[in-house]
C-alpha cells in the first residue's frame, strides 16, 4: 500500500464555531489507506474508519459532545452507514459516541469487562476525587468477546483481541493485517505521557505485553493509530516503549529505596523523554501516577521485574518476529518477555514450508553480563556470554565453543535486524542474517 496516502488529508479539518474551554473544535480526518481513514481531534480517542459496499465499522466512537462533530466528518467523506463499531476500552472519550450509531441500528463490540466498567458510579479519592459516572445505557456493547474475534468486512480481516489487565482490564488491538493498520487504543498514546487506570485492572506489565503485541504484528510499512495523537509507526511505537519501561524502572526504584513522591519526581526520570512526554509538568504527573501504582497495585514491580540491567531493558529492539531467506530456507526468530525481565526467543528454519530446525534460546541477565543459552533441537545447550550491550548492539562470546564462537544481533532501524555468527578454527567463518520485522503470524 503506498505510504504517500497517510500525508493526504481527505477533507480539509472541520471547524465548527462550538467552543470548548476557549478552543475552537477541530475534527481531522487523515486518509490513510484507501479505505481507511483516521478521525482525530481534541483530547478524544482516535477513531478509526473502514468503508466499503458492506458498510461502514468503526474503531471506537468519542464523546458524546463530540460524536456529532465526527459523524459530520463520516457524511463528508462520503462513509456509508455505520454497521459497527468495535471499543478499544471503556474510557467515555472512547464509548460515548457508541449511542448515536447504536440508535441507528449499529452493533456495539467491546470485551466482555467494558459493561460492567461503563456502568460503576465511584469517586477515586487517591486520583484527585475523579469522579466515574455510570455510562448512558443506551452506549453499552451490543456484543461482547473474552479473548478474540475476527471478522471479514469489506474484504478486510478485523481481527480483534483482548489484551489483559494493561490501560483498563477490557483493552482490545484491532488488526488489519492486509491493510496492514494496528488501531492499539490506549496501549500507545501517541506525544503524550500513557496514562494507567489501575482502578480499572489497567497494570504496567499489561501496556508492555500490548505494546509488545503491537511490535509482534507490525513490519516496516505498519501504520500504528495510537488512542491519541498522531498516526505512528513501529519505531515510534517502540521508543514509547523504551520510555514506558524506563520511567517505570525509575520510580520503582525510588519506591523501593523508600522516596516520597516528591523526591521521585525531583529525580526527574521524565526528562530524557521530552518532548514524548510534553512538558515536565505532565511528566511529573505520570510519575505521581506510577508512584501511587506500583505501591499499590503493580505485582512486576513487587517480583523485581524492573530492573536497568534485565534483558528487556537492553534489548528491547529484539522484540517481535524476524525472518530472513537464504539458500532456499526460510529463517524466523521470535523474541518475547518473559514475565521476569529475561528474553525468551524460538528460532525456525524452514524448507518448502516445512520445518528443517528449530532451537529455543533464553537470554537472562547476571550481574552485569547477559547469559545467552541456546538450545537447538537434538543437541546440547551451548552458552554465550555478552559482557555489555549498546543501545543497537549486543555480541555474546564462547571461545570454547566449536561454532560458532561469537553470536551478535545489531539493530537496523525499527523493523531490521542483522543477526550474524562467527567463529571457526582455521579462518573465520561469518554468517550473516539480514533479518526483517514481520506479523508473527500463528506459529
Ligand atoms: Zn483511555
Amino acid at each position: 500500500m503506498p505510504l504517500s496516502l497517510r500525508t493526504t488529508l481527505l477533507c480539509a479539518c472541520l471547524v465548527t464555531p462550538a467552543a470548548a474551554q476557549g478552543n475552537v473544535m477541530v475534527m481531522r480526518a487523515e486518509q490513510i489507506r484507501p479505505n481507511l481513514t483516521v478521525i482525530s481531534g481534541f483530547a478524544n480517542g482516535n477513531i478509526l474508519v473502514l468503508t466499503g459496499p458492506d458498510g461502514t465499522l468503526l474503531v471506537d466512537a468519542q464523546s458524546a459532545r463530540r460524536v456529532g462533530l465526527a459523524d459530520s466528518v463520516l457524511t463528508n467523506i462520503g462513509a456509508p452507514p455505520v454497521r459497527w463499531v468495535i471499543n478499544t476500552h471503556y474510557h467515555p472519550d472512547h464509548t460515548e459516541g457508541n449511542a448515536l450509531f447504536r440508535g441507528r441500528g449499529a452493533e456495539i463490540i467491546g470485551q466482555e469487562k467494558l459493561p460492567g466498567q461503563m456502568l460503576k458510579d465511584t469517586v477515586i479519592d487517591l486520583w484527585g476525587g475523579w469522579h466515574r459516572t455510570p455510562a448512558d445505557p443506551a452506549s453499552l456493547p451490543t456484543r461482547t468477546f473474552r479473548d478474540s474475534l475476527t471478522m471479514l468486512v469489506n474484504g478486510e480481516r478485523v481481527v480483534v483481541a483482548h489484551i489483559p489487565a494493561a490501560h483498563t482490564d477490557g483493552d482490545a488491538v484491532v488488526w488489519l493485517p492486509d491493510a496492514n493498520v494496528i488501531h492499539i487504543g490506549d496501549l500507545f498514546e501517541h506525544e503524550a505521557p500513557p496514562f494507567i487506570d489501575w482502578w480499572a485492572g489497567g497494570r504496567v506489565e499489561g501496556m508492555l505485553a500490548g505494546v509488545d503485541w503491537g511490535l509482534a504484528h507490525s513490519d516496516s510499512a505498519t501504520l500504528v493509530v495510537p488512542g491519541h495523537g498522531p498516526v505512528g509507526t513501529r519505531g515510534e511505537l517502540l521508543r514509547y516503549r523504551e520510555m514506558l519501561l524506563a520511567l517505570t524502572t525509575a520510580v520503582s526504584m525510588q519506591v523501593a529505596a523508600g522516596a516520597t513522591v516528591q523526591e521521585a519526581q525531583a529525580a526527574q526520570p521524565g526528562t530524557p523523554w521530552q518532548p514524548l512526554l510534553i512538558s515536565p509538568k505532565r511528566a511529573d504527573e505520570f510519575v505521581a501516577l506510577l508512584y501511587l501504582g506500583l505501591q499499590e497495585f503493580e505485582p512486576a514491580h513487587d517480583r523485581g521485574r524492573f530492573h536497568p540491567s534485565t534483558p528487556e531493558a537492553r534489548l528491547p529492539w529484539l522484540l517481535g518476529c524476524w525472518e530472513t531467506s537464504r539458500n532456499g530456507r526460510t529463517i524466523r526468530e521470535r523474541w518475547t518477555v518473559v514475565p521476569d525481565g529475561s528474553l525468551a526467543g524460538q528460532g525456525r528454519t524452514l524448507r518448502d514450508g516445512r520445518l528443517v530446525n528449530a532451537e529455543t534460546v533464553h537470554i537472562a541477565a547476571h550481574g552485569d553480563t547477559l547469559r545467552y543459552a541456546a538450545n537447538p533441537s537434538g543437541q546440547a545447550e551451548a552458552v554465550f556470554v555478552a559482557f555489555g550491550a549498546t543501545d543497537s548492539s549486543v555480541t555474546f562470546t564462547n571461545p570454547a565453543h566449536d561454532y560458532p564462537t561469537r553470536i551478535s544481533y545489531r539493530r537496523r532501524g525499527a523493523a531490521g535486524l542483522d543477526a550474524e555468527i562467527a567463529g571457526g578454527s582455521g579462518g573465520e567463518r561469518v554468517l550473516v542474517f539480514p533479518y526483517e520485522a514481520v506479523a508473527c503470524g500463528a506459529d
